[in-house]
């Protein structure tokens, strides 16, 4: 095992995973810590995904020491903290005192951060986060419910959050390549800064600041950061030549089904999308306002249908008609049923044979691969940008394969593109 990462969210785990698949690595996710006595996978990074974006600051903070020291004992070389590439904080943390504890259990006294990922138009410049050509307390990341980011500066944004102090690595650096980028960061932590702030505009960039960050024992930023990273393990002849496959998964045969709970634009089209191939069950929790009755139907419609060709079951409606049972039932409340109603279809489809699923939407993944038991997620291939498929261990039960998609990822095509990958 070469890197160890910990992740302040799900789909944003699943992300770092992606890429350093992307590079060669075998990547592991695991959900939550593991117990002490449970195996290290086999992999060449694992990733605990943990839930401490928005977490109480001690409890971030005590799950981020926790994965630290599980992945120290399973033999990490070098440990990455994955954030949000918009940088997802308040002034009380998380990034910050998260980032504080790691270095100071590592006794490292120094690590970069860089959330940059120019693929998805986060850069940063002289200090400043950009999404796209918008400052990013301009993008609308300034109206987040949870998160409200209304400094682009993080420079300062870190400053408020840590006990220590933040320096910056500028552009005109970064554009230097990987040893004056090396240089400069040596240069702030012997001056006694604990971060620096490194500018990346390009994906170039982000692998020179990899390459020079090899000997760091922390890393924190955004998923474009690890791009560098398979390279310097390459490099040390600790990773073989990247064609050796790190996306193989072992083969899964067997019944097919799609859950939809996202009700973002780009999962309706993509259910729209699917109707002139596959068979669409379309849940009506405003009609039905039960989990069980949602369940019962589901099945009674899936059960004569299941085969090797998908089944879509889709809760998934427009925003009047969410806003309507939220209306009625409260937003927490409708949420929770129609979770409940998903995790529950999954269970019984999974009981009937289902080995290959796909689920759309970020908290419906969450409730489905909770009520699953899924311990540790293989990241395979990506069928789309940012959505692999996987193979999921349980606590109990056979293996599967599982692509968990945040509810705005992925073509119009992604269901059927996703069973011909
Ligand atoms: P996304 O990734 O698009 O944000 P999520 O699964 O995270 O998708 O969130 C969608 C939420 O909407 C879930 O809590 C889900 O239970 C809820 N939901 C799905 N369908 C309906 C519906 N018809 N009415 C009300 N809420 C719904």
């Amino acid at each position: 095992m070469l890197l160890g990462c910990i992740a302040d969210d799900f789909t944003g785990a699943t992300d770092l995973a992606s890429m350093l698949v992307r590079g060669g690595m075998r990547a592991v996710q695991l959900i939550g810590v593991p117990g002490a006595d449970d195996p290290v996978p086999d992999a060449d990074a694992l990733i605990v995904a943990l839930k401490s974006r928005t977490a109480p600051v001690g409890e971030a903070v005590a799950d981020s020491l926790a994965a630290f020291h599980w992945l120290r004992a399973a033999g990490a070389r070098q440990f990455f903290f994955k954030y949000c590439s918009t940088f997802d904080s308040t002034d009380e943390g998380n990034i910050g005192p998260v980032a504080d504890a790691l270095t100071e259990a590592l006794g490292c006294g120094f690590a970069l951060a860089c959330p940059a990922f120019p693929a998805n138009a986060r850069s940063v410049y002289q200090g400043h986060l950009f999404v796209g050509s918008m400052l990013l307390n301009e993008s609308g990341m300034e109206n987040h419910p949870l998160t409200p980011m209304r400094d682009a500066n993080l420079v300062r944004v870190l400053s408020r959050q840590t006990t220590g102090t933040v320096g910056l690595v500028p552009f005109a650096t970064v554009a230097q390549g990987a040893q004056a980028i090396r240089r400069a960061m040596t240069g702030l932590k012997e001056q006694g800064r604990r971060y620096a702030i490194v500018d990346a505009v390009t994906d170039a960039d982000l692998v020179a600041i990899g390459e020079a960050a090899e000997s760091h024992a922390l890393i924190t930023g955004g998923s474009g950061v690890a791009m560098g990273l398979p390279a310097n393990f390459r490099r040390a002849g600790l990773l073989p030549d990247a064609s050796a496959g790190g996306a193989a998964l072992p083969e899964v045969g067997g019944l097919a089904a799609v859950l939809a709970g996202s009700c973002s634009r780009a999962t309706l089209s993509q259910i729209g999308r699917a109707r002139a191939e596959l068979e669409v069950c379309d849940l009506d929790p405003l009609a039905t306002p039960d989990a069980d009755a949602l369940i019962a139907q589901a099945l009674a419609w899936a059960a004569p249908r299941l085969g090797e060709t998908p089944v879509v079951i889709a809760a998934s409606a427009t925003p009047e008609r969410v806003a309507a049972l939220q209306e009625r039932m409260g937003r927490a409340a409708a949420g929770e049923l129609v979770e409940t109603a998903l995790a529950g279809i999954a269970d019984a489809l999974v009981a009937r044979g289902v080995r290959r699923l796909v689920v759309a939407g970020g908290e419906t993944s969450g409730a489905v691969v909770s009520r699953l038991g899924v311990r540790s997620l293989r990241i395979g291939a990506e069928i789309d940008p940012g959505v692999p498929w996987t193979y999921a261990e349980r606590t109990e039960g056979a293996g599967l394969k599982l692509a968990l998609k945040s509810g705005n990822f992925g073509a119009a095509d992604f269901f059927i593109k996703a069973f011909a990958a």
